[in-house]
């Protein structure tokens, strides 16, 4: 059974990549912190469109869960090849750096970036032995461009498209994948309380996207025939930067 698991699943781009991904015949593996009562609905919309799915709730930010959760499913799961990694799960918690308190840088860089390391560390292992694998991580302008406000966002995005990079020339051989994909301003929960009128006039395309339009991007990314695009970090962002 070829599957995808999807972080952050349960909410805005990550729903969004579940249930397109759902559509192209994957077994979804719906990753999400706490928010359980969306982790459902997202599974119940794979359903409706007769796809399936199940949850996996473990905090990406934690080295522990991620391992015995995770690393539980997989070694529980021998049947079910997870071929395709989404590392969408992520948060902002802005602040001018010099009021910034370590928390804030803390829960940022580990829960945007330690995440990274330690879900796709795990995943690695049976894309290896089967020598297939598409990975796409979900980053942010923020981490291109850098944003005043975001130095601890900034700094977690733009250490993964490091990695992105490095895991790129790593694992190519082997038939691996690892993209980025660098959204803009997007309608989800996490820009709510954004003023998006007045930052709409900044954007060419004038509007914010919308998650299903990352999810196209990650599908494609995620394909098989996108198996000679690697290392690269794709901007969803309505020509706000580019
Ligand atoms: P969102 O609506 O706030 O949803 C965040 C998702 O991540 C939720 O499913 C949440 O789970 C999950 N999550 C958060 N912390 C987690 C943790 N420690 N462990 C497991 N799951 C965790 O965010 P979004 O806008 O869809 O953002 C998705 C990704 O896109 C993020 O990486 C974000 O940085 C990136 N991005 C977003 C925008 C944008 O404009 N929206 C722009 C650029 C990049 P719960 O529901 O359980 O809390």
């Amino acid at each position: 059974m070829k599957c995808a698991l999807i972080t952050g699943g349960s909410r805005g781009i990550g729903r969004a990549i579940c249930t397109r991904m759902a559509a192209l015949g994957y077994h979804i593996i719906i990753n999400y912190k706490s928010n359980t009562e969306e982790a459902n609905k997202t599974l119940s919309l794979i359903k409706e469109a007769n796809g399936t799915g199940e949850l996996l709730q473990f905090d990406v930010a934690d080295k522990n869960q991620v391992q015995q959760i995770l690393g539980g499913w997989i070694t529980s799961n021998e049947e079910k090849h997870l071929d395709v990694l989404i590392n969408n799960a992520g948060i902002r918690d802005d602040s001018l750096m010099a009021w910034m308190a370590d928390e804030q840088w803390d829960n940022v860089l580990k829960t945007n970036l330690d995440s990274f390391f330690y879900v796709t560390r795990l995943v690695l292992n049976s894309m290896l032995t089967r020598k297939y694998g598409r990975i796409v991580n979900v980053v942010s302008l923020s981490g291109l461009k850098g944003l005043a406000g975001q130095t601890n966002y900034s700094a977690a995005k733009a250490g993964v498209i490091g990695a992105t990079k490095a895991l790129a020339q790593e694992v190519g051989r082997q038939g691996i994948t690892v993209n980025a994909l660098a959204p803009g301003f997007i309608k989800t929960d996490m820009t709510a309380d954004l003023d998006e009128k007045e930052l709409k006039a900044l954007i060419p395309v004038k509007r914010f996207g919308l998650p299903e339009e990352v999810a196209h991007a990650a599908a494609f990314l995620a394909s098989p025939e996108a198996g000679y695009i690697t290392g690269q970090v794709l901007s969803i962002n309505g020509g706000l930067y580019s």
